[in-house]
């Protein structure tokens, strides 16, 4: 068994055991001959740190992982997300939201009973309505906005049902419906994880996609952005959550259960390892 698998993490602050268990899950569905990349997504350059980035690449290595190189950093490619927002852009997929957080919440609790989904509650759909010249306007005025996908829209240009392959699921009818008008583009950074994620993989030719549970959902807007593009499906592995001795899953703010302070107590490699080591 051979695949381009692929860990992917924020370097948002130092990794912990369930960084390691994923990591180590995803090098293993490489199998011997196959190809484990590692890609950094620091899109959001508020919480990403480069010492954080330096930390994964020694914790990592610590592990015994090994990895191709050069590696992807995502901050050094806005100008790929860009050529793939334009894109959207052109099919008339994307508008121009808008809207704050307190707008939105606001119309969501006016609304009452607004329909929700893996990420909260859906977009009420406010800028949508925008016309033409209202948009140019407030884009001229200098507002700030972010990229919305028209959610409908791209699932009637595809016209049929699409279709994804987990290892541990099986096969899934995808519905990127439950995302609403999932933000592409965000005010802060000229793109977004979903947009971000689904251009990498493809680009790298990651054929096994693994990564947690959490993502599992976000698995059905990228078959949908992977349709609309043109892109290679992968097949997915959504592997379970590590969780801590109080059922908890571990975080990234739990600095107790970072890799290097395990290894500064002493640990070895080789336990970290065999404790990771659970799917
Ligand atoms: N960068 C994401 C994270 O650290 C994971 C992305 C993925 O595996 O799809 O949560």
């Amino acid at each position: 068994m051979t695949a381009i698998t692929r860990f992917a993490p924020s370097p948002t602050g130092y990794l912990h055991l369930g960084h390691a268990a994923s990591a180590l899950f995803s090098a293993k569905q490489a199998g011997p001959h196959g190809r484990f990349l590692l890609r950094i997504e620091d899109i959001d350059q508020t919480r990403c740190r480069p010492e954080y980035r330096e930390a994964i690449y020694e914790d990592l290595a610590w592990l015994g992982l090994e990895w191709e190189t050069p590696v992807r950093v995502q901050s050094a490619h806005f100008d790929d997300f860009q050529v793939v927002l334009d894109m959207l852009s052109d099919m008339g997929l994307l508008y121009p939201c808008f809207c704050t957080r307190k707008d939105i919440q606001a119309e969501v609790a006016r609304i009452g009973n607004a329909p929700h989904g893996p990420d909260g509650a859906l977009y009420p759909g406010t800028c949508r309505a925008c016309s033409a010249q209202e948009r140019s306007d407030r884009i001229a005025a200098g507002e700030s906005y972010a990229l919305r996908f028209d959610m409908e829209g791209a699932i009637k240009r595809v016209g049929s049902e699409l279709v994804w392959f987990d290892r541990a699921a099986g096969k899934q009818i995808a519905t990127p419906e439950i995302f609403g008008d999932v933000v592409l583009a965000r005010k802060d950074t000229p793109t977004s994880y979903h947009l971000s994620v689904t251009h990498d993989d493809h680009l790298q030719g990651i054929s096994l996609l693994t990564r947690g549970q959490d993502l599992f959902f976000a698995s059905h807007l990228h078959r949908l952005l992977q349709e609309i593009l043109g892109y290679d499906v992968p097949e997915y592995h959504h592997h379970g959550l590590l969780t801590g001795p109080d059922g908890k899953r571990f975080a990234k703010r739990d600095q107790s259960k970072t890799l290097r302070s395990m290894r500064e107590e002493g640990m070895s490699a080789d336990d970290v390892r065999a404790l990771a080591d659970q799917f």
